[in-house]
């Protein structure tokens, strides 16, 4: 009996897991889930990671560079029906680029796919599946099949925690005004904000708000969830958020850390560019720069500012009299800004006091530079750990998603940041009415630059080398990666245990 058990499963107690992950249809969604289907197959998992053609853009270097390493996994391509909902050809994804009204359509496309979805569940035979959390519904699918699913969370365990905090206790609702202070109830810290500071779907309900409920429904019904963050960066709220869900959950990052070892993954991650004039210019000149001494600033994969603030942050970096480089966005149809920002560029370049970068860096490449000293971010969650992994300060400008929770983070909890001090939330895909002044933005950079921050510098330089404690052997996202695979393994056992007959 024993003989054909390892017949059917290979070395005794050894399983060859087959998974299936698919990442949402957004750029800084895909990237860490892909990280993450990266790392399973790195530990010898077969991975099929699903999606559709252009979002397979963002990543198919990346899988190329690991298939040909000898890893197992693949990607298969499923069309987006963007006909059928009366889309252009390549509008598949919720982007920078997209026009807000496509928004919808985007998202009838992709309930369009779900029963192709759910037939390759079924055809692909996986022994678990890994779906990001804006796919509620691939939590009934596993069940049918009757294996786990791992939903992956694309924020940081504090956003969560605070989330949750004001969904149960509507703290804002007691606030005398939008820019009254309160506190967030039941959190392992006191941290504050204000009601224009809260997502649209957190201040009054809305459609989106529902979303987030079904979401919640569907990580409590989930195996587990898994997160791009490590126990040392947030291990309170780690702990805080697996007791207020009664879930399981796993930290495996830093994963663009773990999953991207070698400067060639660097190089091939998101919208990356042949090897060109540019990403040497880049290189080059930040090359002739001191040690700590340039600001990297950027505002994630889907932002774009209106003209006004452009001006600002223009003047700011300027006024600040660091060097820097910028990576800004174009806005269509605006030519006053693009004049300016054309004769900003020939300014800093002159002086070689700037560089810009048009559209898409490759962050993890810059962020490692040692003439590197600190950034300018909106508080992406990827773009935090990707900064603490590099060991540096912030100045934090949150916009929009949960980016004012991972400013608290950032600030008041780890503080390794200075706040330009952002007033309002606005959508992804708006302008929102704030524009933060050249000063604000100015003298948080001075800040974070003087000498007297060296506190700022060192207590991220010591995350830094936790981070990389983190993912070695014996560090917490290693272990949490073991202790999950050998779950896995285990569900995969005892089902074939059920299922082999007896002789
Ligand atoms: N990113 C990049 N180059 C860019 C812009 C973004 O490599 O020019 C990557 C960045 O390293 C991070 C992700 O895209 O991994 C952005 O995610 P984040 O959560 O920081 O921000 P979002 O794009 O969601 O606003």
């Amino acid at each position: 009996r024993k003989n054909r058990k390892r017949g059917r499963m290979g070395k005794e107690g050894e399983v060859n897991l087959k998974s299936i992950f698919l990442p949402f249809l957004s750029t800084s969604h895909i990237i860490p889930l892909v990280d993450m289907a990266r790392l399973f197959a790195m530990h010898g998992i077969d991975v099929t990671i699903i999606t559709t053609p252009q979002n397979a853009t963002v990543f198919q270097k990346s899988v190329d560079l690991d298939s040909s390493r000898g890893r197992s996994i693949r990607t298969h391509l499923v069309n987006f029906p963007a006909a059928q909902v009366g889309l252009l050809p390549g509008i598949e994804a919720f982007n920078v680029d997209t026009p807000p009204e496509m928004a919808p359509r985007i998202y009838m496309g992709l309930a369009i796919l779900q029963p192709c979805f759910e037939q390759l569940f079924h055809d692909l035979r996986p022994d678990f599946i890994v779906t990001d959390m804006f796919h509620p519904w691939t939590v009934e699918a596993a069940a049918k099949l009757r294996i786990p699913r791992i939903m992956f969370h694309g924020a940081s365990y504090l956003a969560r925690s605070a989330a949750h905090a004001v969904e149960q206790y509507a703290p804002h609702l007691a606030a005398k005004s939008d820019n009254d202070r309160f506190v967030l109830p039941g959190l392992p810290e006191r941290l504050e904000m204000t009601r224009l500071q809260l997502p649209d779907w957190l201040r009054s309900p809305n459609q989106y708000t529902e979303l987030m409920k079904t979401i919640k429904e569907s990580e409590k019904k989930s195996y587990g969830s898994l997160f791009n963050s490590f126990y040392d960066l947030e291990s309170a709220y780690y702990e805080h958020y697996k007791d207020v869900m009664g879930t399981k959950s796993w930290g495996i990052g830093p994963v663009s850390l773990w999953a991207n070892q070698d400067d060639s993954d660097k190089a091939a991650r998101g919208y990356a560019k042949e090897e060109d004039e540019e990403e040497e210019g880049w290189h080059k000149w930040l090359n002739t720069k001191a040690k700590s001494s340039v600001l990297y600033v950027s505002f994630g994969s889907m932002n774009k500012f209106p003209y006004s603030q452009l001006v600002e942050i223009a003047h700011a970096l300027e006024d600040s009299g660091k060097d820097f480089i910028w990576v800004v966005r174009k806005n269509d149809g605006d030519g006053e800004g693009e004049k300016f920002l054309e004769g900003f560029e020939k300014k800093v370049k002159e002086s070689k006091k700037g560089y810009l970068i048009w559209g898409w860096a490759p962050q993890l490449l810059i962020l490692e530079n040692p003439a590197i000293g600190g950034l300018v971010t909106h508080c992406g969650w990827n773009t935090v750990v990707e900064s603490v992994n590099a060991g540096l300060p912030m100045v934090t400008w949150p916009l929009f998603a949960e980016h004012f929770f991972n400013e608290k983070l950032v600030v008041d909890v780890l503080k390794i940041g200075v706040s330009v001090g952002a007033k309002e939330w606005r959508n992804w895909n708006q302008f929102g009415s704030e524009v933060v002044k050249r000063e604000d933005i100015e003298n948080a950079i001075g800040v974070m630059m003087s000498e007297e921050s060296e506190e700022l510098r060192r207590r991220a330089k010591t995350l830094s080398d936790a981070a990389k404690r983190a993912i070695q052997n014996g560090g917490s996202s290693h272990n949490n990666m073991k202790e999950l695979i050998r779950e896995l393994n285990q569900i995969k056992l005892s089902k074939a245990q059920q299922t082999t007959p007896t002789p």
